[in-house]
């Protein structure tokens, strides 16, 4: 009986044995083969919380920065999840219990990896329930100033990356930068949390701003109040942005919006500690500062220590400090701070580049263009001066040439001089003999009237015939006359009436006709009198020598003076032959001559003098004879 018994038992054994076995060998195996659609590596549940709302700075940019990184560096898949702390903004310990049942309803089944705190409400929000909240947890304060943390209500599930807020060295900076100032006031709201902080900065920065600075606070005003203040501060303020969550009415702000508008109004420099607050809308002095990104690193570095297993309080990294001092080049610029008060080692953002590191390469080229249009007007002006030079050189020998061609001219007259010098001569002589024989046969005592009557006639002649003489010695003498080229104003009329005057005794003897057509209103024009009455002689004895094979009656010079379009013409025709149309231009080439004994020279001086009074000459061909039209400008 027992030995069956023990056999029966013995059998019992063994099939317990195989089943135990067997339910082993298949747990093994399915372990060892998951089936396929099964997720490998579950993703960590992160928990973060924040103080006051989601969107309340600077903590939305801390936490921003901190998810990135801990994306970054975890090498697991990660499930983030964020609640705020909204309590924090009036301390409702009834809804505060409400809201811890409510996270722990949340994740009854299965509690979070890791909860992360950002800014102090948060880190004594999970300090104070801690008990209730998943105890088994680990949880990590982020981004909470070392002071606000009461180690006491650490469990070993717990780790700090504190902040150090030095609100001493942000006000030294403002005192360094603006030694002359008189007031700060220090921007910050009316919030339970906030109020905490009134007290402490009281505390501390009353040593510091003693007899130098009066520190003051707007947390009871309204916003509306705080921004008219920071529109009408005291010459010698500066302002100081702490945070603006409650203002004086109890209105929640959180986001950059306060700032953004006392930025805008203010007519002091304004401070702050987190460089998250600076935007497009916000500038700031700058100084010593926090920036969430540098932070986010050492954060998440702790975050993803934690997740891998590590004991959280073992973790002990030291308080995260403000980066080294940065400046907003525009600020300093708009409050007149020099570079030279910035501490050392201080960066400088947002400067303006210079015009030169803006457009160097087109400054460069500009300077290219004018060092080269320098030379160029260099060159051109000594090339300028080099022709006024030549101007002058050749003025001085068309005048000298101008007054050779006058002394041919007056060559080819000197018939027609002698015939008007000899004339009178001859009257005066004999005027002068037949007075002689009157007082001859008269005794000179006895004064016959007749006689008388006829000496006065005679005396008279003799005055007249010895002045046109005179006159035309006299007229010889100024046209031969060696004088400067010289501008004056005359009319262009009285220069052709006293040539005319010249040439009119000069017809006589050439037995031509000289005739004019003169304008009524003077033609003023800026030119030398020799040098014009040179052109009308030059064209006046070329028309003669044209007519010479004319019969005497068809030898008429016309001279004619009009006013066209802003100019005084001259105009000299004559009854000749005209002038081939191809030999027009040929003309006033020097030495071109169609005459036995002519040089070639006078048209050629004529043009030259023309345009040395900025006219022009040109020459036509009529049925009738040639034309010769000179154009100047009207003064
Ligand atoms: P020159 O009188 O010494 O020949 P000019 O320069 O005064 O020199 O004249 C050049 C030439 O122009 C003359 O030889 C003549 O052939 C022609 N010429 C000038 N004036 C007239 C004119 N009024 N009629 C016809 N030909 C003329």
């Amino acid at each position: 009986m027992a030995a069956s018994y023990t056999l029966r038992m013995k059998r019992l054994i063994n099939l317990w044995i195989a089943i135990a076995a067997f339910l082993l060998i298949s747990i093994g195996g399915t372990a060892a083969q998951p089936r396929s659609g099964e997720v490998a590596v579950q993703p960590k549940q992160v928990l973060f919380l924040h103080s006051y709302g989601q969107n309340f700075e600077p903590w939305v940019v801390w936490s921003r920065e901190t998810r990135n990184e801990l994306i970054r560096q975890s090498p697991w898949p990660l499930d983030i999840q964020e609640h705020s702390v909204v309590t924090a903004r009036n301390d409702d310990s009834t809804a505060e219990a409400k809201f811890v049942e409510y996270l722990d309803a949340l994740y009854a089944q299965r509690p979070p990896d890791l909860i992360v705190a950002f800014g102090g409400p948060a880190a004594r929000f999970v300090q104070q329930h801690r008990a209730d909240l998943y105890p088994t947890t680990p949880m990590l304060l982020a981004a909470v100033e070392v002071r606000r943390v009461d180690p006491s209500m650490l469990s070993d599930q717990d780790a700090v990356v504190g902040v150090r807020y030095d609100q001493n060295a942000l006000t030294e900076n403002v005192l360094r930068l603006l030694p002359e100032t008189k007031t700060i006031v220090l921007i910050i709201g009316n919030s339970p949390a906030e109020r905490s902080w009134i007290g402490e900065m009281q505390r501390t920065l009353g040593p510091l701003l003693e007899n130098k600075a009066e520190l003051i606070f707007y947390n009871e005003r309204p916003f509306e109040e705080v921004l008219k203040a920071v529109a009408n501060l005291p010459p010698h303020s500066a302002i100081f942005f702490q945070q603006m969550m409650v203002d004086g009415a109890g209105a929640v702000y959180g986001d950059k919006e306060p700032m953004k508008r006392i930025f805008e109004v203010a007519n002091a420099p304004i401070f702050t500690y987190d460089w998250s607050r600076v935007d497009d809308g916000v500038q700031v002095v700058g100084g010593p500062m926090f920036s969430p990104a540098e932070a986010a690193r050492p954060t998440a570095a702790v975050a993803v220590r934690i997740l891998e297993g590590e004991k959280a309080s073992g973790i002990k990294v030291p308080p995260i400090e403000f980066s080294a001092p940065k400046y907003d080049w525009r600020q300093l610029q708009r409050w007149n701070i020099s570079e030279s008060r910035l501490p050392p080692g201080s960066e400088i953002l947002f400067r303006e580049p210079t015009a030169w590191e803006r457009y160097s390469w087109q400054i460069a080229l500009t300077l290219a263009v004018l060092l080269v249009q320098a030379g160029l007007i260099s060159v051109l002006l000594l090339e300028h001066r080099r022709r006024r030079l030549a101007e002058v050189q050749s003025r001085q020998r068309m005048v000298e040439l101008a007054h050779v061609n006058r002394f041919s001219t007056a060559g080819e007259l000197t018939a027609s001089i002698s015939h008007e010098i000899n004339q009178p001569l001859g009257a005066i002589l004999a005027n002068a003999e037949t007075a002689a024989a009157i007082l001859e046969s008269q005794s000179p005592d006895v004064a016959v009237l007749p006689d008388i009557v006829e000496l006065k006639t005679i005396v008279n002649d003799i005055v007249r015939d010895d002045r046109r003489a005179s006159e035309v010695v006299r007229r010889m003498r100024s046209l031969l006359k060696k004088a400067p080229f010289e501008l004056k104003n005359v009319d262009l009329n009285d220069v052709v009436r006293e040539t005319l005057a010249f040439l009119s005794s000069l017809a006589v003897g050439q037995k031509f006709e000289l005739t004019s057509l003169l304008t009524q209103n003077a033609l003023p024009v800026r030119a030398d009198r020799i040098q014009l009455q040179q052109v009308i002689l030059n064209l006046v004895v070329n028309g003669i020598d044209a007519m010479k094979g004319n019969p005497t009656e068809d030898r008429i010079i016309r001279i004619q003076t009009s006013r066209v379009d802003g100019f005084a013409e001259l105009s000299v025709s004559d009854r000749g032959p005209g002038i081939a149309e191809d030999k027009l231009k040929e003309i006033f080439e020097p030495f071109f001559t169609t005459k036995q004994e002519g040089m070639g020279m006078g048209l050629c001086i004529a043009q030259t003098i023309i345009e040395s009074h900025s006219g022009r000459i040109s020459a036509e061909s009529h049925a009738s004879g040639a034309v010769f039209r000179v154009r100047l400008p009207l003064a």
